[in-house]
């Protein structure tokens, strides 16, 4: 099976390390900024950053509804953090006139944690892995409400969010609360890559 090409919403946010991630496990990775470049994705990551810039973003350089509509036909999609916001059909805690792409039947919490948890670090487990993933969260949400067909991947283990949902997955569309581009851990993103490939050949 060859390779999927996997683009990266790249109008904002951490948009070099998930094209570095796409790039060890050899994906195709392509940074998207215009409509012509989602085309010829198979997949797309959006990255965190900030989604009350993301989506005015989007809308002004003519992306916003070309990625609702491939997510509507069924496009696997990766959002952490800020892109899981984007991903989410419902938010909490957003600002009046904020919307997102959707596709996750999931309510998400903006700046969830709080002060105090504001960002953190934490061993998280995460389904379908052996080994816990070593979490980043930076002024993340959290997922505070889910639909019936969606899957629960993570939750924090420990501390005040205990129990917290912080990774969902609903068919080939997939999210995290926290940042599994940092570092070198690249199983979250074979996760990812997996589901795109097999996307792609039950397409073929
Ligand atoms: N707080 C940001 C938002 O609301 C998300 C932060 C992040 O992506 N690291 O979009």
């Amino acid at each position: 099976m060859s390779a999927p090409t996997i683009g990266v919403f790249a109008l904002q946010g951490d948009v070099r390390e998930h094209v570095a991630a796409l790039a060890r496990l050899g994906a195709e990775a392509v940074a998207v900024r215009r409509p012509a470049e989602l085309e010829r994705c198979d997949g797309l990551i959006i990255p965190g950053g900030e989604s009350t810039t993301m989506f005015k973003l989007a809308r002004a350089f003519d992306l916003f509804e070309p990625i609702q509509r491939r997510l509507a036909a069924g496009m696997p999609a990766f959002g952490t953090c800020a892109g899981m916001i984007m991903l989410a059909d419902r938010i909490e805690d957003g600002t009046a006139d904020q919307v997102t792409f959707g596709g996750l039947d999931i309510a998400v919490r903006r700046n969830a944690f709080g002060r105090q948890v504001d960002s953190f670090e934490g061993d998280l487990d995460f389904a379908g892995l052996t080994a816990p993933v070593h979490a980043v969260f930076i002024r993340a949400p959290w997922v505070e409400e889910t639909g019936p067909g969606v899957e629960v991947l993570a939750r924090v283990g420990s501390g005040p969010a205990a129990g917290r949902i912080v990774a969902v997955r609903q068919g080939p569309v997939m999210a995290t609360s926290f940042h599994p581009e940092v570092g070198d851990d690249s199983r979250i993103h074979r996760v990812f890559v997996d589901l795109v490939t097999e996307h792609v050949g039950t397409l073929r």
